[in-house]
C-alpha cells in the first residue's frame, strides 16, 4: 500500500465492528472533501475480535436513559443499512421474536411447549416475550463488519493490517502528524494522520494508556477486556427448522448450579451460543487472532444446549469435531459501565467500552463520530453521559 501525505487525515484504530462503523460514515459525510483520507488501522483482520465472534443480537428499548438515544438511532441504521446493501442476504440480519426461558426441572410448575418452535425442548418453568419483530432483530457480526468495510474501501476508505505502536507529532507544534504501525512480519510503516480515533475493543486502554500515558489517554484508559468469553455454532441436521427466536434463558443445571445461555438460531440454518457468568480469567493475548477458545467453556455450553434444544436437532454433531467453537473478549468500560465516546486531546478520540452492545451499538457509534469529527458536534443521538 502506498502512503500519501494528505492535508487532512483521520486514522481509526480498528476493524472491529465500531472503527468499521466509523470509517463507513465519514465515507459517506457530506463533509469529507477529495483531501480527506481515512485508515483503518487492524493488527489481525477485520472483525477477529468480538465483532467476528459475537452473537449479533440486536434490542431497541433493553438500555436506560443514557443509552437509549444511540441504541434507538442504532437500531434503526441497521434496518437502513440491511436496506442499502441488502443485509438479509449479506450479512443475515432479519427481524426475529425473543423469549425468556425460566426452566428449573426439579420444580413443580408445569411443562410448558414453545408453540410454532419444534427445535425448543419442552420447559418445565416459564416462558415468556421479551421482544418482538419489531424491537429486536439480528445480524451475522462478522459478515455485517466485513461486508461495511468493503462498502468503505469502496468509497475510498484504506485498510491496513499493522499494529499500531506510537503517535508521530511535529516537534516544534506538537501536532499529530502519523501514526507507527509494526506488521506481524516486522515492517514498520507510518501513516499520516491529523486526528486518531481509537475503538481498539478490549485492547483500548492498554493500549491508549501505552501510546499517550495514563493521564493524557483520560477516560480511554478505563476500557479494560471483560473475562474470556467462549461461544459455539452447531448446524442441525439438514432436515430440521430452527425457526427465528433469540432465547435468553436461566436454567437449573444438574448439579444444582444455575446456567444463563443464549441462543440464537441464524437464516444460515446454524445456531449461535453463548453463555453468561462462565467465569474464564485467562488473560487477552496482544492480538486478535491469537484468542482461543476453553474447552471447558465448551463442554458447558454442550450442556446447556442439550437441555434447551430437541436432541433431533443436534444429531451426533456435539460429539464430532463438525461445529465452531471460538472465544472473545468484550470491551469492558470499568468505571461506568457505559460506552466511551468522544474526543480526550488535540485530535485524540476514543469509541470504545460498548461492552454486551458493541453489534447494535457499532453503527450509531459511526454516525456521531463522523458528525464529531467532520461537523465538531454529535446531531443523531444524545450522547452527553458517554463522553470520556
Ligand atoms: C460472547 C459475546 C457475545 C456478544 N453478543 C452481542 C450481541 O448479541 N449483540 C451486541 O450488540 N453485542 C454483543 N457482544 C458485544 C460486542 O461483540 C462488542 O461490544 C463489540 O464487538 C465491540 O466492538 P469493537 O469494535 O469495540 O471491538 P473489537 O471487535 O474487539 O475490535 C477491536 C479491534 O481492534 C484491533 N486492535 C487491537 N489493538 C490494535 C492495535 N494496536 N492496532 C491495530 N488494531 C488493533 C483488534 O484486532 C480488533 O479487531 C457480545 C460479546 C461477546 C464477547
Amino acid at each position: 500500500m502506498s502512503l500519501g501525505i494528505f492535508p487532512t487525515s483521520e486514522v481509526l484504530f480498528r476493524g472491529g465492528i465500531v472503527g468499521t462503523s466509523i470509517a463507513y460514515y465519514l465515507s459517506r459525510h457530506p463533509n469529507v472533501l477529495g483531501d480527506t483520507s481515512v485508515y483503518v488501522l487492524e493488527s489481525s483482520y477485520i472483525a477477529a475480535g468480538a465483532s467476528g465472534k459475537a452473537g449479533g443480537f440486536l434490542a431497541l428499548n433493553w438500555h436506560g436513559p443514557t443509552t437509549s438515544s444511540l441504541a434507538a438511532l442504532s437500531f434503526k441504521l441497521h434496518e437502513e443499512l440491511a436496506t442499502e446493501h441488502d443485509g438479509e442476504k449479506k450479512w443475515g440480519y432479519r427481524k426475529l421474536v425473543t423469549l425468556g426461558i425460566d426452566s428449573d426441572p426439579n420444580s413443580n410448575d408445569g411443562v410448558e411447549t414453545v408453540p410454532h418452535a419444534e427445535w425448543i425442548a419442552d420447559v418445565v418453568g416459564s416462558v415468556e416475550p421479551l421482544g418482538d419483530e419489531t424491537t429486536t432483530a439480528q445480524v451475522h457480526p462478522f459478515l455485517m463488519t466485513n461486508a461495511l468495510i468493503s462498502a468503505a474501501q469502496d468509497s475510498g476508505v484504506n485498510v491496513t493490517i499493522a499494529k499500531a505502536e506510537t503517535i508521530v507529532r511535529n516537534e516544534e507544534t506538537k501536532e499529530i502528524t502519523g501514526v507507527t504501525a509494526v506488521t506481524r512480519s516486522g515492517e514498520i510503516l507510518t501513516i499520516p494522520a491529523t486526528d486518531v480515533v481509537f475503538a481498539a475493543g478490549p485492547w483500548t486502554g492498554t493500549i491508549t494508556t501505552q501510546m499517550l500515558g495514563e493521564k493524557a489517554a483520560g477516560g480511554a484508559a478505563n476500557i479494560i477486556p471483560s473475562n474470556r468469553s467462549t461461544s459455539i455454532v452447531v448446524s442441525p441436521p439438514e432436515s430440521r427448522e430452527l425457526t427465528p427466536h433469540a432465547l435468553f434463558c436461566t436454567l437449573v443445571l444438574p448439579d444444582g448450579s444455575h446456567g444463563q445461555p443464549e441462543f440464537y438460531p441464524r437464516p444460515d440454518r446454524t445456531l449461535y451460543v453463548c453463555s453468561a457468568g462462565m467465569s474464564d480469567q485467562t488473560p487477552l493475548p496482544e492480538y486478535a487472532e491469537d484468542v482461543v477458545h476453553s474447552e471447558e467453556g465448551v463442554r458447558r455450553l454442550k450442556e446447556r444446549l442439550r437441555i434447551v434444544v430437541r436432541k433431533e436437532w443436534i444429531g451426533d454433531v456435539l460429539e464430532s469435531d463438525n461445529f465452531i467453537r471460538q472465544a472473545c473478549y468484550r470491551p469492558d468500560s470499568s468505571k461506568t459501565h457505559l460506552p466511551v465516546i468522544g474526543k480526550i486531546g488535540d485530535g485524540l478520540w476514543v469509541a470504545s467500552g460498548h461492552e454486551v452492545w458493541g453489534i447494535l451499538l457499532g453503527p450509531g457509534t459511526g454516525k456521531v463520530m463522523s458528525e464529531l469529527l467532520l461537523e465538531g458536534k454529535e446531531k443523531s443521538a444524545n450522547i452527553s453521559s458517554l463522553r470520556p
